[in-house]
C-alpha cells in the first residue's frame, strides 16, 4: 500500500443476496466494523450487489448514514433506448452509486464481452459520474502462452481507450485462474503485475493519474491471506467475490494487518 492512496476492499456478491438479505447484510456488516472501531476514513469498503438490490440498499445507507458504499456489477455502453435487460449508467448515478464492476472474468467469459465493450462501458460509466473498477486478468491458458502480465496489460490499454486524465477509475487485477478457486496468485505475482499496469496508467494518462489511482487484486482473496498483498507497494485493496458473503470473513479483510 503507498500512503498517498486509501485502500479500497471491495464485495463483489455476484448473483447472490436478495434485497431483502442486502438489507440485513450492510446493516450488520456496518455495525459489525464500528464495533470494531474500523477506520473507515482509513480503509474504504464498498459492496457489489445485484441490480435489483441497489434501491434498498442505497435507502439503508443514506437513512442511516452508513458509511459503506456501494456500486453495480455492470453497466450498459448505452444511455437509454431499446436495449433490453440492460441498465444505463444514468439509473446507477441516480441510485447513489460510487462505482461499477466493468469487465468482470464473469462477463467476459459467459457473455462474451470484448475489450472494445469494455472501452464503451468504461467511457458510459465515467460520462454519468460513475468511478469504473475495470477488470483486468489472464487465463491460466495466458499465463502460459504470454506469460503474467501481456493479457492484462493489452486488455487496460484497451479500456482506457475512451477516457482522458480527469477520469476517475479503479483497475483490478484478477486473473481467472485465481477466481473461485481457492488458489490465488501470490502477493509476488499480484504485485508483478500491478506494476506493469501501473505503467500502463502512466503511459496513456500521465503519471499523476497512476500515482492516485488503486490498483486492487482479486481471486481467492481471504482473511488469511489479505495481509501479504496489502504489504506489496502498487497493490492498494483487494476486489473479493465468495468470502465477501460471510459478514466475518470479509471483516476481517477489512481489518488487514499488513
Ligand atoms: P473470489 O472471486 O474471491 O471468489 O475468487 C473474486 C471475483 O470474482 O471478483
Amino acid at each position: 500500500v503507498n500512503t498517498q492512496r486509501t485502500p479500497l476492499i471491495a464485495g463483489n456478491w455476484k448473483m447472490n443476496l436478495d434485497h431483502l438479505q442486502a438489507i440485513a447484510f450492510v446493516q450488520k456488516l456496518a455495525w459489525n466494523l464500528k464495533d470494531a472501531k474500523h477506520d473507515f476514513a482509513a480503509v474504504e469498503v464498498a459492496v457489489f450487489p445485484p441490480f435489483t438490490d441497489l434501491r434498498s440498499v442505497q435507502t439503508l445507507v443514506s437513512a442511516d448514514k452508513l458509511p459503506v458504499v456501494f456500486g453495480a456489477q455492470d453497466v450498459s455502453a448505452h444511455d437509454s433506448g431499446a436495449f433490453t435487460g440492460e441498465i444505463s449508467g444514468a439509473f446507477l448515478a441516480q441510485l447513489e452509486c460510487t462505482y461499477v464492476l466493468i469487465g468482470h472474468s464473469e462477463r467476459r467469459t459467459l457473455h462474451g464481452e470484448n475489450d472494445e465493450e469494455v472501452a464503451a462501458k468504461v467511457t458510459a460509466a465515467v460520462k454519468h459520474g460513475l468511478v469504473p473498477i475495470i477488470c483486468v486478468g489472464e487465463t491460466a491458458a495466458d499465463l502460459e502462452l504470454h506469460g503474467p502480465s501481456a493479457v492484462p496489460v493489452a486488455q487496460l490499454r484497451t479500456a482506457l481507450s475512451g477516457i482522458d486524465s480527469a477520469a476517475d477509475i479503479v483497475v483490478a487485477y484478477e486473473p481467472v485462474w485465481a477466481i473461485g478457486s481457492g488458489q490465488a496468485a501470490t502477493p509476488e505475482q499480484a504485485e508483478q503485475v500491478a506494476a506493469q499496469l501501473r505503467l500502463v496508467l502512466s503511459e496513456t494518462l500521465g503519471q499523476d493519474v497512476a500515482d492516485k489511482t488503486r490498483i486492487l487484486y482479486g481471486g481467492s482473496v481471504k482473511g488469511v491471506n489479505i495481509a501479504g498483498y496489502m504489504r506489496e507497494p502498487n497493490v492498494d485493496g483487494a476486489l473479493v467475490g465468495g468470502a465477501s458473503l460471510d459478514i466475518d470473513e470479509f471483516s476481517s479483510i477489512v481489518r488487514f494487518q499488513k
